[in-house]
């Protein structure tokens, strides 16, 4: 069974041969050697994750001196503190909770929440984005977010919630940095009828493949993408010459996808 996650489908639309290599053979996956300040970064933001799952976990009885945090994590939760989402009434949180649903007899979705606020009316999950807020158009197409939606709405009957309309699901991007600047994308049928024949899709082509695991499945046509990809050795790919970065990018875009572990 393979559990299809946000990371995989990425893969898998990059390359088919590096989702076989990485996924199918399991072959080693090096990480590169992240610099001090970036791996400085992705402890950050584990350690937010960490104290706002916490917070929902232990309410009132989450106790510790907040002068022992360093910034920028100390401006994150005074943030945090001042703004946090709460439950309504007549919702529970729940932290870190992990939602599967079946798209064919090998391939399922899933995925895992920061915290879900549970009522009859509504499935609201929030995700802590310790990076710089992103606009709302690339939130919307961003696979975790379609997604996640996607999980709530199957799963509305084991959640409780059977008559829920899908215009009562909603994801929130959170940002300790900025809470203002925080983004709420609402789900509807319309979406769902759409995003999940996708998502339903992609399962029967990657299930169509592996039929056929001995074989090698098709290589990205995109040079590019095989500049930094561990497996051009295997391929016959050239790497190429690192591009020149600020680290800026990085610095943004790492932390949350090593925070969540390819599931
Ligand atoms: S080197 Fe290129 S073709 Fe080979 S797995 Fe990586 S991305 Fe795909």
């Amino acid at each position: 069974m393979i559990q299809l996650s946000q990371t995989k489908i990425t893969t898998w639309q990059q390359c088919e041969r590096k989702f076989q290599l990485r996924y199918i053979a399991r072959q080693g996956w090096p990480e590169p050697p992240f610099a001090l300040d970036l791996a400085a970064v992705m402890e950050q933001g584990e350690a937010f994750h960490m104290l706002a799952a916490q917070s929902y976990l232990m309410g009132d009885g989450f106790a510790f001196d907040p002068a022992d945090l360093e910034e920028p994590v100390a401006g994150w939760w005074r943030n945090f503190i001042d703004n946090r989402p709460i439950p309504k009434k007549g919702q529970t949180a729940r932290v870190e909770a992990t939602l599967t649903a079946n798209l064919t007899d090998k391939i399922k979705l899933v995925g895992r929440l920061d915290v879900l606020f549970l009522g009859k009316n509504k499935l609201e999950v929030f995700d802590w984005k310790t990076g710089k807020p992103r606009r709302e158009s690339d939130l919307k197409a961003d696979w975790q977010t379609r997604i996640y939606l996607a999980l709530l709405y199957q799963s509305r009957q084991i959640l409780g919630a059977p008559e829920l309309a899908a215009e009562d699901v909603s994801i929130t991007y959170w940002y300790p940095r900025e809470p203002k600047k925080s983004v709420t994308i609402r789900y509807s049928e319309a979406w769902h009828a759409e995003n999940w024949a996708e998502l339903l899709k992609l399962a029967q082509q990657m299930e169509a493949k592996l039929e056929r695991p001995d074989e090698v499945w098709p290589l990205t046509t995109h040079l590019a993408t095989c500049g930094r990809c561990p497996f051009n050795a295997i391929c016959g790919r050239k790497p190429e010459a690192e591009p020149e970065s600020t680290g800026e990018e990085a610095i943004d875009s790492v932390p949350e996808l090593s925070i969540h572990p390819d599931l």
